[in-house]
């Protein structure tokens, strides 16, 4: 509980974050206005000097980190993460907070430069203004806001800035954390500022499973089909029985993880691409296709065990190939993410409770849909105390016009500085 003295800090500590809005937003705008688009990876040095110069202006000892051993760091795109650190006058708890540098591209329908860092109408647009530049900023400016308000540090505070996560994260915390740079030897807590709204704190997301499901037949020319066997026919017969048999028994499962939107605590099943035949610009088509390929999105719950997925679709391609002699399917694998969950009795997840119910009157726990690097936190780091919690809507993310904001930015900074205080301040 924040003592008498406890009281006066957080006052001081929230007026800190108030009087420096303009600041936050200025900085969050000039994140917005380098255009860091993964795929390839394009300005990741110039983001990384952004943020590591600002860091160091607040007090952090800054280190840039290269995952020089890693095959998307190129000499054209290199990869370059940020870190800085404050360690505090004690041994107290260390908190990192981590947010990714990278933005998907604009796509299509911007009525605004999608990167031109601009305030209209108490809203930051851009992309990357939700996902995630202003959480980055509010990262930066909470823990500004206790050196501003003097309270001494009994913990330490962490900044990264990371690349890729938008494709996997592999070079960026998932490096990190395979490098000792995030460990649970020398971190306790991990909050990363994706955009889930001032009054909502992730505390999980479901399980991945990519998978391929591959036919194969006999190839043949395309004026005698009867001499071969269409692969992409055979994929047709596989694609209504998943259609029809697999889907309908998933929407009857929900979890009791609170993922958000509501109707992703079902297990879901997405068709994701479909390749076959001789495909591509002005080919020539005269054969039967002798392979197809499709490629599933399988979301699955934490009450499911992966085993349980995955024999399930295995059973189906069993029965396919007793009803339809000659059909051909093979199961592989591509990627898996296991369902996660922070424990709900995380000193982490009470104290950033309390703040948000502080600031905002009210406070839901929510899970995310899809996964983001907090899989490489907790699986790879070992760090199990991390959670989400950041300025900005789930719902702009990689959308035209995105924005996050002014109010927002303000108040989940004022939220993240009042966690900070809680957990590395003196006399909280
Ligand atoms: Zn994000």
């Amino acid at each position: 509980m924040l003592a008498e003295s406890g009281g006066r800090a957080v006052e001081r500590v929230l007026n800190e974050v108030e009087q420096a809005t303009d600041e936050i937003v200025d900085f969050a705008a000039d994140l917005v206005r380098v255009p860091t688009v993964n795929p390839p990876g394009e300005a990741y040095e110039a983001c990384a000097r952004l943020l590591g110069d600002r860091l160091r202006t607040c007090g952090f000892t800054v280190r840039d980190l290269v995952p020089e051993d890693r095959v998307e760091h190129s000499s054209r795109y290199p990869r370059v993460n940020v870190l800085g650190r404050r360690a505090g006058d004690a041994n107290g708890p260390v908190v990192h907070l981590n947010g990714h540098l990278d933005v998907v591209p604009p796509g299509e329908g911007w009525t605004c430069d999608p990167f031109g860092g601009i305030v209209r109408d108490g809203r930051l647009y851009g992309r990357g203004s939700s996902d995630m530049k202003a959480g980055l900023a509010a990262a930066v400016y909470a823990a500004e806001a206790l050196r501003r308000a003097d309270i001494p540090l009994v913990g330490g505070i962490e900044i990264s800035g990371t690349v890729d996560e938008e494709s996997g994260g592999h070079a960026g915390v998932a490096w990190l954390a395979e490098q000792g740079h995030l460990s649970a030897a020398q971190t306790d807590y991990v909050i990363i500022p994706e955009p889930f709204g001032p009054d909502r704190i992730c505390v999980g997301h479901r399980g991945v499973y990519w998978f391929d499901l591959v036919t194969t037949g006999h190839t043949a020319h395309g004026s005698m089909p009867f001499l071969g066997v269409n692969a992409i026919d055979h994929m047709t017969t596989v694609l209504e029985a998943v259609r029809t048999r697999l889907a309908p028994r998933l929407a009857l499962r929900t979890t009791a993880l609170p993922v958000v939107p509501t109707l992703a605590r079902q297990a879901t099943l997405n068709l994701n691409s479909i390749t076959g035949g001789q495909t591509g610009p002005g080919a020539q088509t005269p054969c039967v296709p002798d392979r197809c390929v499709a490629t599933f999105d399988r979301r699955f719950l934490p009450e499911e065990s992966f085993d349980a997925v995955k024999v399930e679709i295995e059973q189906l391609l069993a029965e396919l190939s007793e009803e339809h002699p000659g059909l051909r399917c093979a199961l592989r694998d591509r990627m898996l993410v296991h369902p996660l969950r922070t424990p709900s009795d995380s000193p982490l997840v009470q104290a950033l409770s309390a703040s948000v119910e502080t600031l905002t009157g009210s406070v839901t726990l929510v899970a995310s849909p899809g996964t983001y690097d907090h899989k490489h936190v907790a699986r790879v780091a070992g760090i199990e105390h991390c959670v989400a919690y950041g300025p900005g809507a789930l719902e702009q993310a990689h959308q035209p016009d995105e924005w996050c904001g002014i109010d927002d930015i303000k108040q989940a900074t004022q939220v993240l500085a009042l966690t900070l205080l809680v957990l590395v301040g003196a006399g909280s």
